[in-house]
């Protein structure tokens, strides 16, 4: 392998190529065409166009595409080739300003929840100059946005964008406040920690609902789980260290700093995270990060499994999102300062993401809120569908003592009067214990450890943003105007930890006691996607967004019919997979083993006439029994499926959960028996066992 300085980057259209490969002119213009968010001129595309076509000719590529990120969560490209014929019959490699900024593909495909039949159908991809362009596969990628022509926004970057600038405006408002001038630009940043599964190609190969659904439909509990807890962080194994190694360089090329990769919990599960970016830069490199990890256990005989629950009664793999809110002068403002002023500051930012998680809680389960997620989210496992935040006990206690305005009492005992007083020096690693805790702070920034792992980080990042930014802009409304300063803010935080004390909980959030007492708190408890989707467009959330236009009001219940839309087919889909399997497969292997055992109670009956045959007869009796229920619940499945109703997209989401999910549970109840009970070599499928000590 080369140098990693060397390969870091070199398949992006960077700054420092830029600058190596524009006319100083033409640099200069885009970069203030990005800095004012203005459109590039003509002119300038041309002459960046080209630029770039050169640059990615000289690099192997001989296709250009316009990447973007619709509602289906993954990403979009459609190939076009740089060959441009010539009269003579040859042809030059030639891509246009024109081709660079807009795009054209069908917009018809992607889902739109509704927008196509109200508006155009025809949508445009435009370039996003605030991210780079890169080569992937020999194709030249160029960041888009995605909307209608009707101007509705079909994709996820978009409001992402949108939503990290309302953030900008509101927390340079108060950095104001603070007497901070220096400050022009203020961001989010996050670091998404990825989890998966690496299994083995062939054995995938063979189990049809991996291949249609992403996740094991059926399975018997291997005789060894993740019970021993000696997969976490153990030696990482030969082919999987090659994946990994081979998935660090591939990602590096893109400019993505792959930091750290270790195994997790279960068996065959794996995590990497990357070092921290701006939110948009973060949210592209997660969605390459996914396809490369793909892309590169296919390369070595593996597959990746991103599926939120591949394996029931097996840790499931989730996206832990670390977000905080960064400044251009490099500082981070949710790390705790060196003098009572940065305290001060950061008390309040503080609050803002309290009160924030605390009013829009149901927005944010609603951003988690997928079929594959609710096998995490309120089942058995981290974290609860319940939203609450750890801060420490530290912290926590600081925050009383300004509550109640006495002294804190910790390490330094000084009346804590914000703005004046210095909060005591509390170490990170104190604040990051509780690993059940869904959004935790820990030390200078957050972690929202909701998402599923295959989920877009884009759409929890927006509410995020948007939320804290709404927070934000009430606190600077109110301290503005203030007469004394320092007063008006201490009343403002005091005000804030009374009222939304109530979302920080730093016990065992796996607990029942916790679930009970949270809804003594008046915390929402939405265990399920059609119990929580609902709730995005409650209407302090569409006054919320179309407020700050992050999102129109129809854009809103677009969105909640494009997710529950998905939330139905997903369920049909394994329902379907599910019918397919029991009838062409496991049927028929318990037929086979019962034709097996039947013909070998004959046989001992025939040869020893006295012999009773008890066993034989209790083996055939209990494999048959499982057997006819799993014929009964078959039906009961091709019934239900065909009557689902004619309606709405909640009401047929609430049907598929209240009506198919438990005939699928069924199903998988009785087929697991029978594989417990049929000789290996009668069962169709790799078992637990094999699929998950495979690699
Ligand atoms: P650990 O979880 O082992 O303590 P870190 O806290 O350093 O490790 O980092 C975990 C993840 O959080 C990494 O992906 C890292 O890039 C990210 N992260 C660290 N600081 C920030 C920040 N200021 N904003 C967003 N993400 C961050
Ligand atoms: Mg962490």
């Amino acid at each position: 392998m080369a140098k990693v300085e060397e390969i870091f980057g070199s398949m992006v259209f960077n700054e420092a190529t830029m600058k190596q490969r524009l006319p100083k002119e033409t640099y200069r213009a885009l970069k203030n065409s990005v800095k004012e968010g203005t459109p590039v001129p003509r002119d300038v595309a041309n002459v960046v166009a080209n630029a770039m076509k050169d640059w990615a000719v000289e690099k192997g590529a001989t296709h250009f595409t316009h990447w973007f990120q619709p509602m289906t969560g993954i990403t979009a490209e459609k190939h076009d080739s740089f060959i441009s014929p010539l009269d003579n019959g040859s042809i030059i490699m030639e891509f246009s300003g024109k081709e660079l900024i807009k795009g054209e593909p069908d917009a018809s495909s992607f889902p739109s929840g509704g927008l196509r039949v109200t508006f155009e159908a025809r949508g445009y991809t435009a370039w996003d100059p605030t991210s780079y362009a890169f080569i992937k596969e020999n194709t030249l990628c160029i960041p888009t946005v995605f909307c209608s022509y009707g101007g509705e926004v079909l994709d996820k970057k978009t409001p992402l964008l949108r939503s990290m600038e309302v953030m900008n405006t509101q927390a340079l408002r108060i950095l104001r406040l603070f007497g901070n001038a220096s400050v022009t630009h203020v961001t989010t940043t996050v670091g998404p920690e990825q989890e998966y599964f690496l299994i083995d190609k062939e054995l995938y190969k063979k189990r049809k609902d991996l291949r249609y659904t992403g996740r094991t439909l059926f399975g018997a509990k291997p005789p060894k789980g993740q019970e021993l807890d000696d997969h976490y962080f153990g030696a990482i194994k030969p082919r999987v260290a090659k994946f990994m190694a081979e998935l660090d360089e591939e990602l590096w090329k893109l400019g993505i700093m792959a930091k750290t990769e270790h195994n997790e919990v279960a068996p065959s599960q794996h995590e990497l995270a990357p070092v921290f970016s701006d939110t948009n830069i973060g949210c592209d490199h997660n969605q390459l990060t996914m396809e490369m990890m793909k892309k590169v256990a296919d390369r070595n005989g593996l597959v990746c499994l991103l599926h939120e629950k591949p394996f029931a009664d097996v840790n499931g793999s989730g996206k832990h999102v670390n977000w905080s809110i960064a400044t251009d002068t490099g500082v981070n403002l949710l790390d705790p300062g060196k003098t009572p002023s940065e305290n001060a500051q950061f008390l309040l930012f503080l609050c803002a993401v309290i009160k924030g998680v605390d009013e829009y809680q149901d927005m944010l389960r609603a951003t988690v809120a997928t079929a594959a997620n609710d096998h995490r989210l309120g089942g058995n496992e981290a974290p609860p569908a319940v939203i609450s935040m750890f801060i420490g006990s530290e912290l926590t206690e600081i925050l009383t003592a300004i509550e109640e305005g006495r002294p804190y009492n910790g390490r330094a005992a000084s009346h804590m009067n914000i703005g004046v007083d210095m909060l005591p020096v509390f170490r990170k690693d104190a604040t990051d214990r509780n690993r059940t805790s869904p959004f935790a702070f820990t030390g200078n920034k957050f972690e929202f450890r909701m998402l599923g792992s295959s989920q877009s980080i884009a759409g929890p990042c927006i509410v995020l943003n948007t939320v804290v930014a709404e927070e934000l802009e009430q606190f600077a409304d109110a301290l503005e105007g203030a007469e004394d300063f320092n007063a008006a803010l201490n009343e403002l935080i005091r005000k804030t930890i009374r009222e939304h004390k109530r979302i920080l909980f730093d016990g065992n959030g796996y607990d029942d006691s916790w679930i009970e007492e949270a809804e003594r708190r008046g915390l929402s408890n939405y265990r399920t996607t059609p119990e929580a989707m609902p709730h995005y467009v409650d209407a302090k959330n569409i006054a919320l967004f179309s407020k700050h236009k992050v999102f129109t009001e129809v854009e809103m219940r677009s969105r909640c019919e494009v997710h529950l839309e998905n939330y139905c087919k997903v369920i049909r889909i394994e329902a379907l997979t599910m019918a397919e399997m029991v009838r062409k497969d496991i049927i028929p292997a318990s037929y086979t083993y019962l034709k097996r055992l039947s013909e070998t109670a004959v046989a001992i009956k025939t040869a020893c006439p006295d012999v009773d045959c008890v066993m034989e007869i209790n083996m055939l009796k209990h494999l048959r029994g499982y057997t006819d229920s799993l014929y009964m619940d078959l039906g009961r499945l091709d019934e239900a499926l065909a009557s689902v109703p004619e309606a709405g997209e909640l009401e047929k989401a609430v049907y598929y959960k209240d009506k198919v999910i438990p005939i699928m549970e069924a199903l998988r109840a009785a087929a697991d028996e029978i594989e417990k009970f049929v000789g290996e070599k009668y069962w169709p499928y790799p078992t637990y066992g094999e699929l998950l000590y495979s690699v």
